[in-house]
């Protein structure tokens, strides 16, 4: 058991709220801050988008008793429905039993922050965090950025502020601190497919339904009350982009071009286009995570990701099973609690950020390419031949909690042994052969 301290989240998304429910039940003083006002008295839409929770995000609630309270606004995906412009196909996800579970961000976020209250944590919202000192561990709150500030003085601090955050922001200012950022060209937004009059879904609640179109593609995740969280992700410029979709014309006409079974389940496709934001997406790095033993970046604040792999929350998530762990080897010496903690999950969220950026890469430029296809098909035909000897890459990092790295290594590992194999001669047509399954057995022993 770790000595009692006064400790500040500066954040209260799904990895602050978690991380107060960890904290409350170690025994500290938890204060959370927000800059915006308590989510759970106001409408959340426009931008709520549906989270894929997969294992690593279960384990961490289930570390600390909150599993099963989100089960319940949880809807087990256990395929892919792939709407393609005239056919429709399923593909499930991984072996029996395997799932990934959709849950809206509003309503998971007002259930952690239930759960974070009821551990007794304090949650002070509409408070915006402006800047910290870091050898204090003192933040500084105020209206404006250039008015008053108040200031309050902690034992520690968490930045949980996210991809903006301003506790990685004074910790920018020091020397030696490593940071990057990128911008994708490509922006996402917003779209709902509303619930039959009973209340029951248009289309199948247990698939995460996906129309691929190689540069930009919908998606859309079930919610509770029988309505579909859609996000459109497409370039902001070029042939098929925002910038080239102007009016409610334009709008319906693509659609009607380019997903067409969408139409008639999206109702209000122009409003809600133009009413809702297009947004960006940023993957952004740094390091160090910590500050001596005052101050650690956790979540989206110091490892902000692309979504295409679905593991930005769940490697949040996953940096409290980690700093949890270290907490419970290292008890009251929060410098080797953080170090280690840092030193862990850096490599780790490196890898995820690499192989989500691979996601985007093969998504939009690989889904037209015939050897990429055949690669997928090749390596799907010999999975399920040899379950043991080739776990897909997207198995290790969804269903497993084995580390990141481990997953970008083995990814790594079969492309190079899938580079080989299409250099076969003839092999379009030899591709499920006894000829190619030896090879990719042999090259597979060779390591
Ligand atoms: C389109 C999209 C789809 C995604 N899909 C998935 C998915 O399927 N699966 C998955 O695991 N992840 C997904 N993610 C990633 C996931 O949303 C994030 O990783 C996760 O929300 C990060 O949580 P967080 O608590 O670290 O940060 P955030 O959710 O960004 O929360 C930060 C909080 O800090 C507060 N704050 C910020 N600055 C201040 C300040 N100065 N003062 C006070 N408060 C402040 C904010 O108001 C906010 O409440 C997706 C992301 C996007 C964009």
């Amino acid at each position: 058991m770790q000595t009692p301290k006064k400790i500040a989240i500066v954040g209260s998304g799904l990895v602050g709220s978690l991380l107060a429910i960890y904290l409350k039940k170690a025994g500290h003083t938890v204060h959370i801050y927000d800059r915006s006002p308590d989510i759970r008295q106001i409408q959340f839409s426009g931008r709520s988008i549906n989270l894929a929770m997969s294992n690593r995000g279960w384990k961490a609630l289930d570390g600390v008793g909150v599993g099963d309270a989100v089960r319940e606004i949880a809807i087990p995906m256990d395929k892919r429905a792939i709407h393609l412009v005239d056919d429709l196909k399923f593909q499930n996800y991984g072996q029996e039993g395997e799932c990934i579970y959709s849950i809206s961000r509003g309503t998971l976020n007002r259930k952690m922050i239930d759960l974070a209250e009821e551990a007794g944590a304090d949650f002070f919202f509409e408070q915006k965090i402006w800047d910290v000192t870091l050898t204090t561990a003192t933040l500084h709150i105020g209206e404006t950025e250039r008015g008053a500030w108040e200031e309050r003085q902690y034992d520690l601090v968490f930045g949980a502020d996210g991809a903006f955050s301003r506790i990685r922001h004074r910790m920018q200012r020091q020397s030696m601190f490593n940071y990057s950022q990128e911008f994708l060209n490509i922006g996402y937004k917003e779209l709902n497919i509303p619930a039959n009059a009973d209340g029951s879904h248009k289309l199948d609640k247990n698939s995460f339904h996906i129309w691929p179109r190689g540069e930009y593609m919908l998606i859309a995740l079930s919610n509770l009350d029988g309505s579909f969280t859609c996000t459109l992700f497409m370039p902001f410029e070029g042939e098929n982009s925002f910038a080239s979709l102007n009016d409610r014309k334009e709008v319906e006409a693509f659609f009607e071009k380019n997903f067409p079974d969408s139409v008639e389940v999206i109702p209000n496709l122009a409003e809600d286009f133009f009413k809702n934001p297009t947004s960006t997406l940023v993957t952004m790095k740094c390091y160090p995570w910590t500050y001596t033993d005052k101050i650690a970046l956790i979540g989206d604040a110091c490892h902000a990701i692309v979504p295409f792999y679905g593991q930005g929350m769940n490697a949040g998530f996953e940096d409290i099973t980690v700093l949890n762990e270290m907490i419970l080897k290292y008890g009251d010496d929060w410098e080797r609690v953080f170090s280690e903690y840092q030193k862990s999950r850096k490599p780790n969220a490196d890898a995820i950020a690499e192989l989500s950026y691979r996601n985007f890469v093969e998504m939009g430029t690989k889904t037209a390419d015939d050897k990429f296809l055949l690669q997928k098909k090749i390596e799907k035909w010999f999975s399920d031949k040899h379950p043991d000897k080739w776990i897909p890459l997207y198995s290790r990092v969804t269903f497993s909690d084995r580390p990141y790295v481990e997953a970008l290594a083995l990814g790594d590992f079969q492309n190079a042994i899938m580079e080989k194999v299409l250099k076969m001669d003839n092999i379009e047509t030899i591709w499920d052969s006894a000829a190619v399954e030896n090879k990719i057995l042999e090259l597979l022993q060779s390591q």
